[in-house]
């Protein structure tokens, strides 16, 4: 997708800060984090949302998964704990329409979100 923010990021045509990238996952910091650690993990693959995950999609959610546990671990949130996070729509505050889950920890969270 040329117009898609996270795609750019993908091909290297927009600059993150990256702390993971493999053949078929990247995480990178957030621009504006909300948290200590705030990190974006995405599949290369561009899918809108939760609604567009397919079948054969399974393996990178399950590597996205993984890799949201080894970060947590690298960046020393894995024992005081963390959350992953994915926004979907517009009641839940989606502003980019390419799939993200949001790795946050380093300070203490309430619960509902808001
Ligand atoms: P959403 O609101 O869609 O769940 O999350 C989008 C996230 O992308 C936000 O936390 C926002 O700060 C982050 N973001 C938006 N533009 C950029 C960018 O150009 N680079 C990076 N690293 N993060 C971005
Ligand atoms: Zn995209």
């Amino acid at each position: 997708m040329s117009d898609c923010l996270f795609c750019g990021i993908a091909d290297g045509k927009i600059k993150a800060n990256f702390v993971y990238q493999d053949e078929a996952v990247l995480a990178f910091k957030d621009i504006a984090p909300k948290a200590p650690v705030h990190i974006l993990i995405i599949p290369r693959k561009h899918v809108v949302s939760v609604l567009d995950i397919e079948a054969n999609d399974g393996g990178v959610i399950g590597r996205i998964f993984q890799v949201a546990g080894q970060l947590a671990r690298e960046q020393g949130i894995a024992d005081s704990g963390f959350r992953v996070v994915v926004n979907s729509g517009a009641d839940a505050g989606q502003s980019v329409s390419h799939l993200h889950y949001h790795l946050l920890g380093g300070r203490r969270m309430t619960w509902p979100p808001g």
